[in-house]
């Protein structure tokens, strides 16, 4: 899952990058308006968080002309107070849910987990494919009833090819989505992790979930 963070504060936004990065969430920051129209604009986002009080254009500016540009990518603003008028002008303005700062962190991730949840599966929570379970909420899989043991980057990418299961998936989708902008987008480091992926998952299963692409990448089917 890869997540936009528009906020100029650059200590608040330090900690709320590294309070994603730990539960395994790939982080982009913007620190201005103008900045975060171009990187919303030009990578996919499962999510960008808001901030309402930014240089240039504000975040109730951004909100609108994302969705006037028919981006839906759900969107957490951050109001600075509780201030009513703006959590409306917010939501009116295409926002999907808001927070007020100072919040605290497990509610913060908790609307981040539902916002997500939202865009990936509609409704449920849980992904399936064949005998293969995933539950976003517990962040766990299972093969056939049995949990697996996966690391959470592993578990990031089970999720993310879970969510695009019969899609050929390339390894720079699995790195804008996976990883973040820091990461280099070295093939092999994606082979070896989807490698470790399959062993978990498919090891002593006779129906493999897992496919290579040669040359292209990976597809994630049940045949
Ligand atoms: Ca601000």
């Amino acid at each position: 899952m890869r997540i936009l963070l528009v906020e100029d504060e650059r200590k608040l936004s330090g900690i709320i990058k590294r309070s994603l990065k730990e539960v395994n969430y790939a982080v982009d920051l913007a620190d201005n308006g103008d900045e975060a129209l171009f990187i919303a604009e030009s990578h996919p986002y499962d999510l960008i968080i808001l901030d309402i009080m930014l240089p240039g254009k504000d975040g109730i500016t951004v909100c609108r002309n994302l969705r006037k540009n028919k981006n839906d990518t759900p969107i957490l603003m951050l109001t600075a107070r509780d201030d009513e008028e703006d959590k409306i002008t917010g939501l009116d303005s295409g926002a999907d849910d808001y927070i007020t700062k100072p919040f605290s962190y497990p509610e913060f991730l908790a609307r981040v987990r539902a916002l997500l949840r939202r865009k990936s599966t509609g409704k449920s929570s849980r992904l399936k494919l064949a005998d293969l379970e995933l539950d976003q909420l517990t962040r766990k899989a299972y093969r056939a009833g049995k949990e697996i043991d996966l690391t959470p980057k592993e578990y990031s990418l089970l999720e993310y090819l879970m969510n695009n299961v019969g899609e050929v998936i390339t390894r720079t989708m699995i790195s804008e989505h996976v990883w973040d902008g820091d990461f280099e987008a070295f093939s092999n480091v994606i082979n070896v992790y989807v490698n470790y992926l399959k062993k978990k998952i498919d090891h002593g299963h006779t129906k493999q979930l897992i496919h290579s692409l040669r040359g292209v990448g990976y597809i994630l089917k049940d045949e």
